[in-house]
């Protein structure tokens, strides 16, 4: 699951919670979640053209569909693996 995937779920039950409080709570997560692929998106602007990591040229379809990223989509599941492990 992808952090703009989360993201969105998070925002999507911010929205709809019956509680204040319950909301409240919903956008502080949905914050947390998105903060960093707001502020990579921010800071790094396009992307990168090769991998950060390994040096591969991106393929244009993950540049398309990722703009901000700057490493590979294996490099960015090793990044997410070691972040979640
Ligand atoms: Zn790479």
């Amino acid at each position: 699951m992808s952090d703009l995937h989360e993201m969105a779920e998070a925002f999507h039950q911010a929205r709809t919670a019956p509680d204040v409080t319950d909301r409240a709570t919903g956008l502080e997560e949905a914050d947390r979640i998105g903060g960093v692929a707001l502020v990579q998106a921010r800071l790094q602007g396009q992307g990168a053209e090769e991998c950060e990591e390994c040096g591969i040229e991106i393929p244009r379809a993950r540049r398309e569909a990722a703009p901000w990223a700057v490493c590979c989509v294996e490099c960015q599941s090793l990044r997410e693996g070691r972040r979640h492990g």
